[in-house]
């Protein structure tokens, strides 16, 4: 796949615009919206592969943005961009929906390798269907061909991270994953600094949609001192 459009979403027109050059470099089209409502109006009117999203945006936040983007149904990669310090945003936008984060100030390099990263994962091989293929434990379902997971014959909703890492357990059953290794799986590139609540935080989502007691879980559980596993 070439050519992907990206919709980056920053106010700073100097950042705004080398991040445009360095993308566009790099075969990517790419989209500006300098505001959350120019963002959403994109995001509805050129359906971009991936969105790139500051969060202090000047009539409304990033994480508006985000969560509108997913109470419309928007599944694309949802990429925060976010300052150094502001550990609270990095967690508040993976709550609501977002994929992953990045911290400013990065490397153009680090950036792309994250957006091809995450491409891969939404569109590429990786996302191809199983025909047929189903999953099962107590009376949850994965649907591998539709990507649905079902509760007792009712849909549950996940998103498509959150059903990445539940799958990928679940095909491991009783293997404890670190952190480490659950991010090189699911997210598709080497963890750094930050990244290991990247996987807490989508853990504790698919607990509290699919455990009777996220609290005391019965199949995600956590193995002390090393990271989580799919107890069958
Ligand atoms: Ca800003």
């Amino acid at each position: 796949m070439a050519g992907e459009r990206l919709l980056i979403v920053e106010d700073e027109n100097a950042v705004a615009r080398g991040l445009e050059y360095g993308l566009t470099s790099e075969g990517f089209t790419v989209l500006r919206a300098e505001t959350g409502q120019r963002a959403l109006a994109l995001a509805r009117s050129r359906d971009p592969h991936l969105i790139l999203l500051d969060i202090r945006l000047p009539d409304m936040s990033g994480f508006d943005v985000c969560r509108q983007l997913r109470a419309e149904g928007m599944r694309q990669p949802i990429l925060i961009l976010t300052a150094r310090d502001e550990e609270l945003d990095r967690v508040m936008g993976l709550e609501l929906g977002a994929d992953d984060y990045v911290v400013k100030p990065y490397r153009l390099r680090e950036l792309i390798a994250r957006i091809r990263a995450l491409l891969r994962r939404a569109y590429g091989e990786l996302a191809a269907p199983v025909r047929g293929e189903r999953l099962r434990f107590g009376d949850i379902e994965l649907d591998l061909e539709h990507l649905q997971v079902t509760q007792g014959g009712k849909p549950v909703e996940l998103t498509p991270t959150e059903f990445r890492l539940l799958r990928y357990l679940v095909s491991n059953p009783e293997r404890p994953f670190t952190r480490d290794e659950l991010i090189e799986a699911i997210w598709g590139y080497d963890s750094d600094i930050g990244s290991e609540r990247t996987v807490d935080v989508h853990m504790r989502h698919l607990r509290e949609k699919l455990e009777a007691n996220p609290a005391d879980p019965r199949w995600l559980v956590t193995v002390r001192g090393v990271g989580y596993k799919f107890q069958p």
